[in-house]
């Protein structure tokens, strides 16, 4: 999933993830925690050092730096998750999500769009967590990201939640039924029952 910051990932994946049995990547972040924010669950919250001795050690999946700070998805749980089975949702930014892409053809690239620019503005100013300065850096790359939501495979309008928690769900049944994702030996299986 990836979005403008403060049009409203965090809930919609809330909602949309309710009930189910998947694994949500927690980030590596050289960002200050804010206030309410869970270390280990929301993010990782790390220094630059540590950050920098990751990358060395090859230990992310991707990596990308966002309006000032760097942030990065760990590798190692998110391979113990697909050998298990088990869907793996990552909350990136845009340079993240293509270079997903380019180590995955099975990554299903999702955009949530904002209704407007304004209404973002308006968000990000409502929450407060970024001065003034950082929620124009923030507006910035928002407009940037917009503009490449052509590269997903698909894009969401959260203007109205409940309808953009059906989308994702709609996503999430149509990308189950592909047949590239249907194995020889289950074909197999079936014929020879
Ligand atoms: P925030 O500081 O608002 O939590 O996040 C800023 C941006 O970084 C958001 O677009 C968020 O989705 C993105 N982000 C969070 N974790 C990662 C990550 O591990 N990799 C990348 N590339 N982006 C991330």
């Amino acid at each position: 999933m990836t979005g403008a910051s403060g049009v409203g990932k965090g809930t919609l994946r809330e909602l949309w993830l309710r009930d189910q049995n998947v694994f949500f990547s927690v980030s590596k972040t050289t960002r200050q925690a804010r206030p309410g924010e869970r270390p280990g669950l929301d993010y990782h919250f790390v220094t630059e050092e540590e950050f920098v001795a990751e990358l060395a050690q090859n230990g992310f999946l991707e990596h990308a730096e966002f309006a000032g700070n760097r942030y990065g998805t760990p590798k190692g749980p998110i391979e113990a998750a697909l050998a298990s089975g088990q869907d793996v949702i990552l909350e990136i930014e845009v340079l993240g999500a293509m270079q997903v892409r380019q180590q995955s053809s099975e990554a299903v690239l999702i955009f949530i769009m904002p209704p407007s620019l304004s209404e973002l503005r308006r968000r990000l100013e409502g929450r407060a967590t970024e001065n003034q300065a950082q929620i124009e850096r923030r507006l910035t790359r928002a407009r940037e990201e917009i503009l490449e939501a052509h590269n997903f495979d698909y894009v969401v309008m959260n203007d109205d939640l409940e309808r953009a928690v059906l989308d994702m769900h709609a996503i999430q049944r149509a990308e189950r039924s592909r047949s590239s994702r249907i194995s020889r030996e289950a074909l197999k299986q079936i014929v020879e029952s």
